[in-house]
């Protein structure tokens, strides 16, 4: 489903997944082409990264896992420019299940995306000239500061952490994933805080939206999105919301 969106001052369409898979008529794709003509379109999360450090030939090889050709996973240059996508943000995911070591992990995979949005300045160019339209009147972001990272326990209870992965590009961060934090419930888990912790609300969701950074409210419990919604006060992208009463 393809819906213009309601936000003032913007031209963007969001694209949601069907409830069912339909095979497109020649005339749907004829519609879907024109409208990628003039719009805009912005894919929220990819995990392209996860998929070149797991891959089972070469794993975290990105020269082996070349985008200029067609690849095993769901991601290259030529499925890109086929689907008329304008900008992407990159999800530099790293498990909550693992029990050490997420922020090492969640630096690898900022280190991954980086390079390879670095090996293919063609493909980025385009995008720049495209987000020009989008962000206006604003500077358009640049590829290298599109990532997202899945799930607080990427920072390690620690703010710092937050503000230099903000440096390293990151423009937003899911509080949870499929774990809980120590100051946040995840959709996922067994409700340990039942929703934000009072240090979090007051401090850490408000600084995940330091400096335009987003915010997002995936995973987070349900009943607690609107909570973290109203804390984290500056103007920032809510991606992926699956909360009740925002
Ligand atoms: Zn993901």
């Amino acid at each position: 489903m393809i819906l213009r969106s309601a936000d003032p001052g913007t031209d963007c369409i969001r694209v949601r997944e069907p409830r069912a898979c339909i095979t497109p008529t020649q005339a749907d794709l004829e519609h879907a082409h024109r409208l990628l003509g003039e719009a805009i379109l912005f894919d929220r999360h990819n995990d392209l990264p996860w998929a070149i450090r797991t891959d089972k030939k070469a794993p975290g090889d990105i020269v082996a896992y070349d985008l200029r050709k067609p690849t095993t996973g769901q991601t290259d240059i030529p499925r890109l420019r086929q689907g008329g996508l304008s900008a992407q943000f990159w999800s530099v995911y790293v498990p909550g299940e693992l029990t050490c070591g997420w922020a090492r992990t969640q630096l690898e995979q900022i280190d991954l995306m980086r390079r390879v949005i670095a090996r293919y300045p063609e493909r980025l160019s385009s995008l720049r000239a495209r987000l020009k339209t989008f962000a206006r009147p604003r500077k358009p972001a640049a590829s290298d500061r599109m990532l997202g990272i899945e799930g607080g326990h990427a920072i390690e209870d620690s703010l710092g952490a937050l503000r230099a992965y903000y440096d390293l590009g990151v423009r937003y961060m899911t509080l949870t994933h499929n774990t809980n934090t120590d100051w946040a419930d995840s959709a996922a888990d067994v409700p340990a805080h039942h929703g934000l912790t009072a240090v979090r609300r007051a401090g850490g969701a408000r600084d995940e939206s330091h400096r335009h950074a987003g915010g997002s409210l995936a995973h987070l419990r349900r009943d607690h999105g609107g909570r973290a919604a109203r804390v984290a006060r500056a103007r920032h992208l809510l991606a992926l919301v699956r909360t009740r009463g925002l």
